[in-house]
């Protein structure tokens, strides 16, 4: 079965959201098969992230994330990326449909609450990395 790899983000766990957001997914029948709470150092976020270190928002991405602690979790299921992926909802809140986590929790595109992998080869990664 596929598996996928999220995150609650510092912004949600900060503000004691993680109930509610563990309760979406149980709503909506996603099976949550692994979960913690962790916190990054700075040489696992920067890994974890290595797609992104290109990017403008790098530097600002890597400080929020180990600004404080998260919640990783395995999603189990058919279509497990891509249904937990729509669950989530587009990165910038404010074009997030919706429902989703999101448009429900997120604050802005850089604290939006929730990851998610994009594909089966990350899935692989992320999961491999945070749940060895
Ligand atoms: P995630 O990978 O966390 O599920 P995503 O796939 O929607 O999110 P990516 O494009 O992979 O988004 O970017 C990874 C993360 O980097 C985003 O979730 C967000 O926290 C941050 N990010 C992305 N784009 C921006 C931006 N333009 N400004 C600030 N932060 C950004």
């Amino acid at each position: 079965k596929e598996k996928t790899l999220g995150f609650i983000k510092p912004d949600a766990v900060k503000r004691n959201i993680v109930g509610e957001i563990l309760a979406v997914l149980e709503s909506e029948r996603l099976d949550i098969i692994e979960l913690k709470m962790m916190r990054f150092e700075r040489r696992e976020a920067e890994a974890f992230y290595i797609e992104h270190a290109s990017q403008p928002f790098f530097e600002d991405l890597i400080a929020f994330m180990i600004s404080g602690k998260i919640v990783a979790f395995v999603i189990e299921g058919e279509n497990a990326i891509v249904r937990y992926k729509e669950l989530m909802g587009a990165t910038d809140p404010r074009e997030a449909l919706e429902g989703t986590l999101r448009k429900l929790f997120a604050l802005s595109e850089d604290e939006n609450s929730v990851h998610g992998s994009d594909s089966i080869s990350a899935a692989n990664r992320e999961i491999a990395q945070i749940f060895r």
